[in-house]
This record gives structure tokens, sequence and C-alpha cells, in this order.
């Protein structure tokens, strides 16, 4: 074994992940971390600690709690402007169609950053993966989806990059087929034929994204359009995510599964049928309860899908729409409390579960060879996250072997 450059040690609670603790989270006691190059060397007790190297970092957790780096596998962090008087309309009562209608919504978020620089973009989603990482998530998914036409897509996809190169966070970019361009509603098939012969095409030479997402409901796209779009992005070589059965039941969760989708994501309106299509195909569910709370919809039925075998994740949905927040933690309270998700459930839902749902299997969980990121709390009991409705108990966030974040 190479001399280990990091060492986390005098940890009172070690939530692994994986098979080298007890019970769900792989929990141990009294614990040390070691890396090595970026990736996790060691995972035990103090007393086996390998040999360190004379620059070692040591950290002393003095009994806190240790956690993998939380995994983000839903967000929208790239957009100019905000909603905050939408937010206010919707508390007096007007309905997200009604809002869209009126020509607000999201062509509202469309127009705003069509009108900004890719500097002002690169500041606001820097500030939002920042906050991100101050709530311990230390890899994020990233959308696209605010500029709709093909090279705006291909801009808000570079700019991702960008933010990916800057780091320290780990980001997996999504091309995301949003909604229809505001003036192409009427010449819905054109749109959706330069999807799939442009715009996917030219992302995937690029290398821009790693997944396609569809928001497929009502007000968005048809079951037949997204059958589409996923079926070229699938021949392309990009992972399928689809955003399904949120506003309106229309059969997305079990075109998820036909199309061998990774995750279906939303689900508050999902039918039984869907979760069984979700639980035989092996799709990840990513729950969203920021959005359901911000839209007073109902809670996505987490018992139902867990109960049915489908490997549960939760996201923050962060955007400027339906879910302004950055804090996973906070969607953890969420789950525990409304979605009646065991607090062992929930950690798996933002660190392992949601790894796996991005294609990150070296992440979300200790163990050796797993990526060394990970998540130092001012706290010593895992419980304690959920419990504390809305705190932020990050203390250190390390990413690849280094501290990335001190709060
Ligand atoms: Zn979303």
């Amino acid at each position: 074994m190479p001399a280990v450059d990091l060492v986390v040690r005098n940890i009172g609670q070690l939530v692994t992940c994986s098979g080298a603790g007890a019970g769900p989270l792989g929990l141990l006691r009294g614990a040390a971390v070691a890396a090595s190059d970026g990736r996790v060397a060691y995972v035990g007790s103090e007393a086996g600690l390998p040999a360190l190297a004379d620059d070692a970092v040591v950290i002393d957790a003095d009994g806190a709690l240790c956690t993998p780096g939380l995994c983000e596998p839903h967000a929208h962090p790239v957009f100019a402007g905000d909603r905050c008087a939408e937010f206010a309309m919707r508390i007096e009562g007007s309905t997200y169609l009604e809002i869209q209608a009126a020509g607000g919504g999201i062509y509202s978020t469309v127009r705003h950053t069509r009108a900004a620089t890719d500097d002002a973009l690169l500041k606001g989603a820097r500030e939002r993966l920042e906050r991100l990482l101050s709530f311990g998530v230390t890899t994020c998914e990233a959308k696209s989806g605010y500029l709709l036409d093909v090279e705006g897509e291909l801009r808000l996809l570079r700019i991702i990059r960008r933010l990916a190169a800057e780091g320290p966070w780990r980001l997996s970019p999504t091309l995301l087929v949003h909604v229809l361009p505001e003036d192409r509603r009427e010449a819905r098939a054109r749109y959706v034929d330069e999807v799939v012969s442009e715009l996917i095409p030219r992302v995937v030479a690029e290398g821009l994204a790693e997944s396609c997402d569809v928001f497929c409901d009502r007000g968005a796209f048809t079951i037949e359009e997204t059958r589409a779009i996923l079926t070229v992005a699938k021949a392309r070589g990009l992972a399928l995510r689809l955003h399904a059965d949120q506003i309106a039941d229309t059969g997305a969760a079990a075109l998820a599964a036909e199309m061998g989708a990774r995750t279906a994501d939303h689900l508050e309106r999902v039918s039984t049928e869907g979760i069984a299509a979700l639980a035989a195909a092996g799709t990840t569910a990513v729950l969203l309860p920021g959005a359901a709370l911000c839209l007073a919809d109902p809670w996505p039925p987490a018992r139902a899908l867990l109960k049915a075998g489908v490997p549960v994740a939760l996201g923050t949905d962060l955007n400027p729409g339906s879910s302004m927040t950055e804090s996973l933690p906070l969607m953890m309270s969420l789950a525990c409390t409304q979605l009646r998700m065991r607090v062992e459930e929930a950690w798996l839902a933002v660190t392992r579960v949601a790894a796996d749902s991005l294609g990150r299997a070296d992440a979300g969980r200790l163990e050796p060879g797993s990526r060394a990121d990970l998540v130092l709390w001012g706290c010593d009991d895992y419980r304690h996250v959920p419990y504390h409705v809305g705190g932020n108990h990050v203390r250190t966030v390390v990413i690849g072997g280094e501290v990335a974040f001190e709060a």
C-alpha cells in the first residue's frame, strides 16, 4: 500500500455505506479513514492505520460523525434571474400551468438566461454549487434546459463543462429536453426532429453530456415524443433520466422502465403500474420533496416504491421555479417526516443510491478504492442530520483527498 497523504482519525461514527461496518449504513465506531492519491486507501480502526507520508494531512474528527460526500442526483444549477414573484403568485392561488400560460414560469427563466452573458451564468451557477458544497454535496448532476434551442443548449452544457473543470465539485452533465420553445409550440414535430437529428448528435460529438433527460408530462413532452428522443439518445450512448409523472400520471415511469433509463424522477403522481414497471426494470426513483413542498403537491410514494424494491434516491431539484434550495439535508428531513423514509434509507438515498444512479459506483461510499470524498459533521450521530430540520452541521468537506470546504 502506498503511504497515505490524508488521514481522518478519531471519528465517533463512520457511515461507510459499504459492507465495511454494521447495518444498512455500514456503521463503524472509533474509526479512521486514510486516503492516497485521492482514493480511499483504508477504512477501519485507528490501530490498523497504514504508514503516513511525511507531509500527510491529519484531520482530528474529535469524535464527530463522518460520512461519504453527498451526491445530488437532480439539479438545474445554470440559469439567470429568479422567480420570487411567481412564488408569491402561486401562494395566492395561481397554478403552475396558469403561470406558464401567462408567459411566466419556465419561459421567464429562458428569457433571463438568454439575455445573460456566459460570465453571469457561470457566476450564478458557481454560487449555487458553492452552497451545495456547503451542505456536503461533493458530486452533483447538472442539467441544461433553459435555452431550448440547439445553440443555446450547447452553450449551457459548455458552461457546465467549465464549472466541472474548475471544481472542486464533481459534476455529471445532463442534456435536458425541457419544454417546447415559447414560439414553437405549434410546430412540435419539427422541434423534436431538431433535437434528435441535430442537438443530440452535436452534444455527443462534443462529449458534453453523460445523460439525456426529458420533461415528459402534461404541458411538456408527450410519451411518443419522449420515446423518440430517448431512443436516439440511447443509441448515441447517453444514459437516460426522465422527469416523470409529476404534474399528471402520463405513464412516464413505465416509459422510463421500458427504455432502460437509469432514473425516473419526481413521481408525485406515479401509478401502481408505474411503480411495478420501475421495480421490474431496476430503474432508480429520484424523489424531490422540495418540489412537492413548494408546489403543495402530493408527496411522492416513497414507501410504496421501497416496498416494491425500487432503489430510491433523493435530490433537491434545485431550480428557480419550483424548488429554490441547495439543502440536501433538508430533503432528508422531508423524506423522513413526510415520505416516511427511515433515517438509514434517507442516508443511502443521498449517498450510494444517488451515486449509482449517476453511474458513479466509486462515489457515495467509503471503502478502499472509492473516491476520498467525505464530510465531517458537527454532530456525533447520523440521525442528527435529518432530525435538525433546516440546520447545517457540515464542518469539513473533503473531495479527492483534499479539503474543499470548511465551515
Ligand atoms: Zn427537475
